[in-house]
């Protein structure tokens, strides 16, 4: 089954950043999907920026290399067409450097929509916007593309969405959270307000509890001097989690419309109950790994990899949040994210309760209350569980079996990676996949007290073995409730 693509307006992407990892492994490849299947119109253009000087044509023949390494088979036709969009000019952030150029190749076309992306560390943010400004190179239909992390605090954030906003309007910025491109992500959202099964059910009368798991097995690889500024609440609770929360929590949105979904998902950032140090201690866990073992075989503890022995910076967290409203009122929402942990894999869980009263006897077995998983990733897709008899004329026994679709079987066609749909979004000017200023601010205002508990606290995070599922007091967390992590359909 072939998906429906509309041809977004001619427009001129600049990307900052363009020899860095980002570009390279997601960008391009994602650009050039789109253009394999039509959505780039002929007038649509690349314009490659990053502070070395390159000619466009070695810039391109890099390009060529990372699009062959991460697609795989490639369209040699549309390639070559895909490559001849690509121009590069060397234009320093921090300097004045190359914007008389970028002003130069921009003027040539005031008319199209014009999107910065800014692939580049958070230091240049600013300092690019500014220039921008200063350029005078914001047109009416111009939009600018800021990746996380977005402040390390709430007052960084808020310095740094004062400078932003300062040369754009709040409706010309995106704040990209990959996680919101995701096919589940929306999915989850055409499963909650396109049937009417789920939405009666969505509630405290009949879940449970909910867990999130995002979890990774490798390290911290190259980046260790980024992430030990970082950690994992940082890093992917803040963003990634919140907002995944947020879509699961949220009342129905009026419509689509971007203000009508953030609206609703800010209301869930702001009944979440704070936690305060007594609460902190109780209901959150922090983890760093240590040495173990990973598919690859023997790997380093986090210490050891960072070439230090006194970073308490998390690479493991787990919390029991709540949401004081009406619909959540006593559900506990639990998180946990972590590296090195013993798969790759991002699903929700929402766990409903069990039913009020058994009409089998004890032949049956146990009835286990239904379960919908929603899984981002690997393998994307939705499964529920239920109870059915086994099949057979041996008397009534109940066997739990899953109602699984995942999307590359259901509908074989190629998963597109959730850059793929933001990028297009941008240039569509749709704002809904994307967080607004508001939701950045309330999201931190959750976090905040959190890291200064933690700053304060004596005790280290707690070490956890490489490809373990994090630390015991993870465990402990959720089965001090009675409840348990869901790990066996990884
Ligand atoms: P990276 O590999 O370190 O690349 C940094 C880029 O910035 C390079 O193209 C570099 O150009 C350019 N740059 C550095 N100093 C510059 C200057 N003074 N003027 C102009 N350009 C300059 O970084 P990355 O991993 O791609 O990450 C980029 C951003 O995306 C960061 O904010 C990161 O947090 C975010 N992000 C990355 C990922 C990912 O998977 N990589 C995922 C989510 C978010 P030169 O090569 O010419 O120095």
């Amino acid at each position: 089954m072939a998906s429906r693509v509309i041809e977004v307006d001619p427009f001129d992407l600049i990307v900052f950043g363009a020899t860095g990892d980002l570009a390279h492994r997601k960008l391009l490849p994602a650009l050039y999907h789109r253009d394999c299947d039509g959505q780039l119109p002929d007038e649509a253009r690349i314009i490659a920026c990053a502070r070395r000087d390159l000619e466009p044509g070695k810039y391109r023949e890099w390009a060529e290399e990372s699009v062959r390494e991460h697609v795989g088979d490639l369209d040699e036709t549309v390639f070559k067409r895909f490559l001849e969009r690509i121009d590069y000019l060397a234009v320093d952030a921090g300097a004045d450097k190359g914007w008389q150029d970028l002003a130069g190749v921009l003027a040539e076309r005031p008319d199209v929509v014009r999107a910065f992306y800014l692939a580049v560390s958070p230091d240049f943010f600013g300092p690019i916007c500014e220039r921008i400004g200063a350029h005078d190179l914001v047109t009416d239909t111009t939009r600018v593309v800021i990746e996380k992390p977005i402040g390390k605090d709430g007052a960084s954030a808020k310095k740094l969405n004062d400078t932003v906003g300062e040369v754009f309007r709040e409706d010309q910025i995106f704040r990209i959270d990959h996680y919101l491109g995701k096919e589940t992500v929306q999915n989850l959202m055409a499963l909650r307000f396109a049937n009417a099964l789920f939405e009666p059910l969505w509630n405290s009368a009949h879940i449970d509890h909910v867990q999130i798991t995002v979890a990774e097995s490798l390290g911290v690889e190259g980046r260790a001097g980024y992430y030990d500024t970082a950690g994992a609440l940082r890093d992917m609770v803040q963003n990634h989690l919140l907002q995944l929360l947020c879509l699961v929590a949220m009342e129905p949105p009026e419509s689509m419309d971007a203000d009508s979904v953030r609206d609703e998902k800010l209301k869930v950032l702001k009944a979440l109950m704070p936690l305060d140090p007594e609460t902190v201690e109780k209901r959150t866990v922090r983890g760093q790994y240590r040495a173990g073992a990973s598919a690859g075989g023997a790997v380093s503890g986090y210490l050891e990899e960072l070439g230090r022995t006194d970073s308490v910076t998390e690479t493991f967290v787990a919390i029991k949040s709540e949401i004081a409203n009406w619909r959540w009122s006593g559900v506990p929402f639990y998180l946990r994210t972590g590296k090195r942990l013993a798969a790759r894999v991002s699903e929700i869980v929402v766990q409903f309760r069990p039913i009020p009263h058994s009409i089998f006897d004890g032949e049956a077995g146990s009835i286990n209350a239904n379960r919908l998983v929603i899984r981002l990733q690997p393998n994307e897709g939705v499964r529920m569980q239920i109870m059915i008899k086994d099949p057979g004329p041996g008397g009534m026994r109940l066997r739990e079996v899953p109602l699984d679709m995942s999307f590359a079987e259901a509908f074989k066609v190629r998963n597109p990676d959730a850059y793929e749909r933001l990028i297009m979004d941008v240039i569509r000017g749709n704002q809904t996949l994307f967080m607004r200023r508001d939701e950045v601010d309330a999201a931190w205002a959750w976090v905040d007290p959190i890291l200064e508990c933690w700053a304060q606290a004596k005790d280290a995070p707690k070490g956890y073995t490489s490809g373990t599922w994090g630390p015991s007091a993870s465990i402990a967390l959720i089965e001090r409730d009675g409840r348990t992590w869901f790990e066996d359909m990884i």
